[in-house]
């Protein structure tokens, strides 16, 4: 689960990891509002109005309804176009902003609506730095990364200066080391009380991953300020869904309308749905068999349009409505139906099949492998339908069938 970079920066803030103040807004007032104390709290007019969604890239991302306007600007105080203090300018921005489509590199095309904005306190900035924490799959701990090249996709930098990005594997019974702490500043050159600061925050910011169960903290920008001071500018953060349970503060700031409407839908069904930018659905039982489906797509030549596990106890109901998700998606051009019944039994499916495709129609390849308990009824029920189903003898020739039928 993400949440906002407003949420992320209270839960730091909470910790003692040093952030910019800030105030939420979902109204011009409140943003206007916000301005007033921030200045004054912070000895300096200039404020920072942040689009609020959980998609990064929104200072070079762009407006659909503005094309100029990017979604994190930076207001000074003073008089620019006539247009006298920085509390008419925030106003002026939040009447854009707000209610209007954000498109960043992580949106997609459609982009995202802003319905939120958080009013920040500006920071003079000396360098922008990157520092992360994710779970290494490869090790089974978090793993801190810090880079010189803050502000920058860290993707671009792994693609063009590997070499710039340094990494610590943090030892879970003893939190990231002060040898590694320091490794890691004198790599990004800081010395002084920047060292220091930064030693700290990073310290703390391990500890937070491991306290919180994030799969991924992501702080691009770290900021050094002229001061000195280390802070967190942008905070980007994903929890681990199964232990949720163990912070109900967290499982709060859920925010359903950034979720993608598809992987919500199959929540509801009991589904385990995750997107891809394939093009070949697939609709299989057991997360093992899904997993196998996608590699031989792959395998073959393909490139899987989603993840799907209908999972054991999976009514007709529910198969129905897998196979509408699935068929919803544009970027889908064949279905492969890969069905190993077990608990799940294949007349189910077959049914489900038949049930969606006669409510919502079908107009691209379907092919369908059933195998397993009730195999001869299901297929039977399919033969039964008028469907235009080309059928598997197993996953290999499945998948070659789909992706021939697809080219
Ligand atoms: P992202 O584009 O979604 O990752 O959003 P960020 O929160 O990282 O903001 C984008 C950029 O805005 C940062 O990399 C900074 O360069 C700039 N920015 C954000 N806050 C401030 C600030 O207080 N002062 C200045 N000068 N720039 C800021
Ligand atoms: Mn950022």
């Amino acid at each position: 689960m993400k949440i906002h970079e407003y949420q992320a920066k209270r839960l730091m803030a909470e910790r003692g990891l040093a952030v910019p103040e800030g105030r939420v807004a979902t109204t011009p007032e409140e943003a206007v509002a916000a301005v007033g104390p921030l200045v004054e709290a912070g000895g300096s007019s200039v404020v920072v109005v942040k689009s609020q969604i959980h998609a990064g890239g929104r200072g070079k991302g762009r407006f659909v309804e503005h094309p100029d306007l990017a979604g994190v600007n930076v207001v000074t105080d003073g008089v620019e176009g006539g247009v006298p203090s920085a509390e008419a300018k925030v106003r002026a921005l939040a009447e854009t902003m707000l209610g209007s489509t954000l498109v960043t590199v992580q949106t997609g095309e459609t982009g995202t609506p802003v319905r939120r904005l958080y009013v920040e306190q500006g920071v003079a900035i000396a360098r922008e730095l990157y520092l992360s924490v994710l779970l290494d799959r490869a090790t089974g701990r978090n793993l801190m990364m810090a880079s010189t090249e803050g502000g920058t996709e860290i993707e671009e930098v792994a693609d063009a200066t590997p070499e710039k990005i340094l990494r610590e594997t943090i030892d879970p019974a003893v939190g990231l080391a002060d040898f590694q702490a320091r490794r890691l500043a004198l790599g990004l050159g800081l010395a002084g009380d920047a060292a220091k600061n930064g030693m700290q925050f990073m310290k703390a910011l391990a500890a937070f991953a491991a306290e919180m169960d994030t799969d991924l903290v992501e702080i691009n920008p770290l900021v050094v300020t002229e001061d000195d001071r280390v802070l967190a500018l942008d905070g980007k953060m994903g929890f681990d869904d199964n232990a949720l349970f163990r912070h109900p503060g967290v499982a709060e700031l859920r925010d359903e309308a950034e979720e993608d409407p598809a992987e919500r839908e199959a929540g509801a069904y009991g589904l385990s749905f995750i997107k891809l930018d394939g093009s070949i659905g697939c609709l299989v039982n057991g997360a093992g068999l899904a997993m196998a489906t996608m590699d031989t797509i792959k395998q073959v030549g393909g490139e899987p349009a989603n993840f799907l596990d209908v999972g054991g106890g999976a009514t007709t109901e529910n198969v129905t409505a897998a196979f509408k998700i699935i068929t919803r998606d544009p970027n889908v051009k064949g279905i492969f139906v890969n069905i190993f019944g077990g608990i799940m039994k294949c007349d189910v499916i077959a049914e489900g099949v038949v049930e969606a495709v006669r409510q919502v129609g079908l107009d691209v390849p379907l092919v369908v492998r059933l195998e397993g308990t009730n195999v001869e009824l299901g297929k039977r029920i399919i033969d039964a339908s008028d469907l235009d189903v080309v059928s598997a003898d197993d996953m290999k020739d499945g998948a070659q069938k789909i992706v021939e039928a697809t080219r």
